[in-house]
């Protein structure tokens, strides 16, 4: 990834700090003063609350003007469904997911979740909607059950607790000296990669919302720790659409479907039996 600012720490940096506290308002200051603001147009409405049928039609995209990133995306999502993107690195998963949350504008084509296109919605009414578990989670020194918290400003106590036991934290926080009231991350328990993400998840949790982006870690996770997480992650994604970006096959075998991107396109998509089947790019891959 180089020198380039990738697109989902960036909606990670929006979408889970921006309205709390003074760390995430200083992550949010220096986003506004990275990229160019975008801004809501003088008629946007409120987003109704969303059932997430997504829709791309024929989305382009590029960065800068000399070097598409994204050609021709035309793709369906119904709402509830559970669909994976896999493809080379550079490929555009990222990038095509971080238009949904409004990071960039399409340069090509629209987008609309439930038939309305995302530039008619006041931004902060759609970014509300839209859910992110990523592999960088943002931390901050306070308790964990604060940490958790930050899913959703004004979140009861049992409501935490309930999230907290939907991501499969029980065990750390029996561990825990304090419990839910442990100090974690600079000046507090150091939590592990996994933990971390069971936190994110938590986040999600209370947050509640219909629709879901789940960037899959890269790095290795223990498989005791992985099967954990990707339980909790199953959990999470019932009910709710969720846009899975992979980086390993074996945990996406389950998806409704999968969507195979090369060089900016979309080169297949099916369930893993229908690609399979077909013997093309993602039979190659999984093979
Ligand atoms: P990976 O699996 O490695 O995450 P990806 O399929 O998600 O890859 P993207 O991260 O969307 O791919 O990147 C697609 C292309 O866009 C790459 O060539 C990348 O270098 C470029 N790119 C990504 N972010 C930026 C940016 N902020 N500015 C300019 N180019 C970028």
């Amino acid at each position: 990834v180089g020198v380039f600012y990738r697109p989902l720490e960036k909606i990670a940096a929006v979408i889970e700090t921006y309205p709390r506290g003074i760390a995430g308002f200083r992550r949010y200051q220096e986003l506004l003063a990275t990229e160019p603001e975008i801004r809501d147009a003088p008629d946007a409405v409120p987003a109704p609350p969303l059932g997430g049928d997504i829709r791309f039609e024929g989305v382009g995209f590029s960065y800068d003007a000399n070097r598409p990133i994204l050609r021709g995306i035309d793709l369906t999502i119904r709402s509830g469904e559970t669909v994976a993107f896999v493809g080379p690195s550079g490929a555009g998963k990222t990038t095509l997911l971080a238009l949904l949350p409004r990071f960039y504008e399409p340069t090509q084509g629209r987008i609309t979740v439930d038939g309305i296109a995302l530039d008619r919605m006041q931004l902060h009414s759609l970014r509300r909607q839209i859910g992110l578990v990523s592999q960088d989670v943002f931390l901050f020194g306070g308790t964990l059950r604060e940490n958790i918290a930050y899913g959703r400003l004004g979140a009861s106590d049992a409501e935490i607790i309930e999230a907290a036991r939907q991501a499969r934290l029980g065990p750390l926080i029996e561990s825990l000296p304090e419990g839910l009231d442990t100090l974690v991350g600079e000046r507090g328990v150091m939590l592990s990669g996994g933990q971390k993400q069971r936190v994110a998840i938590a986040r999600a949790f209370l947050k509640n919302p219909p629709i879901l982006i789940l960037d899959e870690a890269t790095s290795a996770l223990d498989s005791q720790t992985e099967r954990e997480i990707q339980s909790a992650l199953d959990a999470l994604a019932v009910g709710r659409t969720t846009l899975v970006i992979a980086h390993r096959l074996g945990t996406i075998r389950h998806a409704d479907r999968i969507v195979v991107m090369q060089e900016g396109h979309i080169v297949e998509a099916g369930d893993h039996g229908a690609l399979i089947a077909r013997g093309g790019v993602y039979a190659r891959l999984a093979g």
